[in-house]
């Protein structure tokens, strides 16, 4: 694979970055993933856009060209003969002379890094066949809306999750789910309303999150953006989560409960196909 690092396109075996690059050592850092359908991008803007609002709410000065990045992000696909996958971009605020809890001094260049990561996922047999999710608590900072690279708590809750059993964990706290460990969560109810965490600190402003509530509202299907239990989510019609990389997939076990008949839900597969076909179509 070819990869790019600071302005250099190298392959990934010739990648590097420091060692005192803050990303590794504070998670101080930010990232995006683009996924890619017909060598396209989905939602580009909508990533940049949110790349922009993490940068800016952590104080990183890294001046967001759009133009440019577009032609890293298209450049990376050329030189990968990437089709449908994945490009994960991140930004750190750079490699400062020595460890210290202090940001270092404006001159220090925040470190920029993308690469590739070939995936189907059009045909995919989680979204046929729908996930099990186990919850536990939501132990993350409280700044969820900013994308970081401090993932380890949802890493060791998707280990805990598998362990179990499960495919994914679902995060609860004060005993409403938040989101998944890497998504968005939803609930359909008997009126076949979606249910969805409203926006907050709490929870990360899913760019496929939405499109989805746009899909939906063409659908003419009603939406409450509110916090739900596991409780409330174990007696729903249906259940799914979203994602950049996922798009939607069904729900079909909580906690060990059966969602509904315990088989991916029509309205999860249907919003599937929409935003498949509507994002296809609009991918730059
Ligand atoms: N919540 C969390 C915690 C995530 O990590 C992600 C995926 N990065 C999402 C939600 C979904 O966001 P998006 O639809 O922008 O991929």
């Amino acid at each position: 694979r070819t990869v790019y690092v600071n302005g250099n396109y190298v392959p990934e075996n010739e990648a590097s970055v420091s060692i005192f690059d803050r990303a590794f050592l504070f998670a101080d850092g930010v990232y995006e993933v683009t996924s890619v359908l017909d060598g396209k991008l989905i939602d580009f803007h909508g990533h940049i856009a949110r790349l922009e609002r993490s940068l800016k709410e952590l104080g990183i000065n890294y001046p967001v060209d759009k133009d440019a990045l577009l032609e890293i992000h298209r450049e990376l696909i050329r030189k990968n003969d990437l089709v449908e996958g994945m490009i994960y971009l991140q930004v750190s605020r750079g490699a400062a002379a020595d460890r210290d809890f202090m940001f270092p001094s404006a001159d220090v260049k925040p470190t920029i890094v993308l690469f590739t990561q070939s995936k189907s996922l059009v045909k995919s047999p989680a979204a046929e066949r729908g996930l099990k999710v186990a919850s536990f608590p939501d132990q993350r900072w409280r700044r969820c809306d900013i994308k970081t690279v401090q993932l380890l708590y949802s890493s060791l809750v998707k280990n805990e999750a598998a362990k179990k059993g499960a495919d994914d964990a679902w995060l609860v706290l004060d005993g409403k789910v938040t989101e998944g460990s890497s998504n968005n969560a939803y609930i359909v109810d008997e009126n076949n309303t979606i249910i969805t965490r409203e926006l907050s600190n709490d929870i990360l402003h899913g760019i496929t999150r939405k499109a989805i509530l746009q899909c939906a509202a063409e659908l003419d299907l009603k939406v409450e953006e509110r916090a739900f239990s596991i409780a409330e989510a174990q007696k729903a019609k249906e259940a799914f989560i979203t994602s950049a990389s996922s798009f939607v997939y069904p729900v079909i076990e909580i906690d060990g409960a059966k969602i509904g008949d315990g088989v991916p839900g029509p309205i999860a597969k249907r919003l599937r196909e929409i935003y498949i076909e509507a994002n296809r179509a609009a991918a730059i």
